[in-house]
């Protein structure tokens, strides 16, 4: 399908229009008119770019692209490589941020409910990104950390009693530490999000709240996974979801 077709079909599945991002959502480097093959990924690193080109994709969908507000817009050193690297190759990059966090259905967030079997009960934070709702069953921190460890196959960093009991959840996938107050505000039991800041251990003391850390990148392979598997199934394109080994 033409490029612009399927820019327009994510941008409507994924309402980009209705956020305020920091980033471009939709294409944001172009390559040829025609793709049939896609390449998925979190992070459109250098690793990225050469796997998604040396299995002859067409474009490149992530989740975390280039361009981020506050950043030097000048297109030099490591960005200078990545990009020459794209439009050597007429390869496009598509990067989708809060759309793909917020989806409810092919978000982060929604996705990592759904692998975990949390039920969602709302929505809070920045742009209603971050969730809140019920484990399937009471659980103790001990026994979520080790079901995330299992499904994320990464071992969290978890502040609380591992003894205690659980019933109430809130999550945001990637770098949301700083919802960490609205999470207890909201009463839950524990918040689970990609990486933690040290002012989060002393919070989680003092108010009794878990906090775990389940990894950013651990947290953001679903969404853009998800995304691929409906460019596969509704458009008959050709998507695979390439995995790079981050520890954060
Ligand atoms: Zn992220």
């Amino acid at each position: 399908m033409l490029l612009t077709d399927l820019d327009d079909y994510i941008g409507s599945l994924l309402e980009v229009n209705r956020f305020r991002d920091y980033c471009p959502n939709g294409v944001q480097v172009e390559g040829r008119s025609e793709v049939r093959r896609i390449a998925t990924g979190v992070t459109a690193s250098q690793l990225l770019l050469d796997s998604a080109a040396a299995w002859g994709a067409d474009a490149i969908i992530v989740h975390h692209g280039y361009f981020w507000r506050g950043e030097d817009a000048a297109i030099t050193g490591i960005k200078k490589r990545r990009v020459a690297h794209l439009l050597s190759h007429d390869l496009s990059l598509l990067a989708y941020h809060l759309p793909l966090d917020a989806h409810p259905e092919l978000g982060n967030n929604a996705q990592l409910a759904k692998l975990m079997d949390w039920q969602e009960r709302g929505r809070f934070g920045e742009q209603n990104i971050a969730c809140f709702g019920e484990l399937n069953r009471p659980q103790t921190l001990s026994e979520l950390a080790g079901g995330l460890t299992q499904k994320l196959e990464r071992v969290p960093l978890v502040i609380g009693e591992m003894s205690s009991q659980l019933k109430k959840i809130a999550w945001c996938s990637g770098a949301a530490q700083s919802y960490f107050e609205q999470a207890i505000a909201l009463g839950v039991d524990v918040f689970v999000t990609g990486e933690i800041s040290e002012q989060n251990v002393h919070l989680a003391q003092e108010s009794g709240v878990a906090f775990i850390s389940a990894g950013h990148h651990a947290t953001e392979r679903y969404g853009v996974m998800a995304l691929g598997d409906n460019l596969a199934d509704s458009l008959g394109l050709e998507c695979r979801y390439f995995e790079q080994n981050n520890p954060v």
